[in-house]
């Protein structure tokens, strides 16, 4: 069984494309169209990874990833945002709302499979309920700090904002 991922996405089309990449990929795609219930059904799917969808009616990704964050079960699942509006500061507001990735859209399918993979391979496999006297931190990094930030130049998982993008994007 794949891992478990919840899509947080009220576009119709991109929710599609996002759970097909997803489950082309091997992972256990959950939908979830309405930003309302999305608190309550990871509490019910409890995913490995929460894809969120920052624009979105009723409640905004970010106030969602706050409400994650904010709580002591779910917390340690990480989030990936995903947003049309790559406005300076607005990967910042993401990660200080909490999300430990972040891609733009309209989405390179190589950079969304690969936050996707680096931010599961960040995660312990093993639920630490099953060794509670071992619990792994969640927020380990996946690369050793020491690590030359060189090397890894040509395959960064994570987009940047306002790399001369149409933000007028269907998918908001
Ligand atoms: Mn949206």
């Amino acid at each position: 069984m794949g891992q478990k991922i919840l899509v947080v996405e009220d576009n119709e089309l991109n929710l599609k494309l996002f759970c097909d990449l997803l489950r082309a990929h091997g992972y256990e795609a959950e939908p979830v169209r309405d930003g309302r219930e999305a608190v309550d059904r990871a509490r019910a799917f409890r995913p490995d990874l929460v894809i969120m969808d920052i624009q979105m009616p009723h409640i905004s990704g970010l106030e969602l990833i706050e409400q994650l964050k904010a709580d002591a079960e779910l917390r340690v699942i990480p989030i990936m945002a995903v947003t049309a509006y790559a406005a300076r500061g607005d990967e910042e507001r993401i990660r200080d709302a909490g999300a430990e990735g972040y891609v733009s859209k309209p989405i390179s399918v190589m950079k969304f499979v690969g936050a996707v993979a680096d931010l599961l391979a960040a995660r312990p496999a093993a639920r630490p309920a099953e060794a509670p006297d071992r619990v792994v931190p969640p927020q380990a990094p996946a690369v050793p700090p020491q690590d030359s930030p060189t090397e890894r130049q040509d395959d960064l998982p994570l987009g940047h904002p306002g790399e001369g993008r149409d933000p007028d994007d269907s998918g908001a």
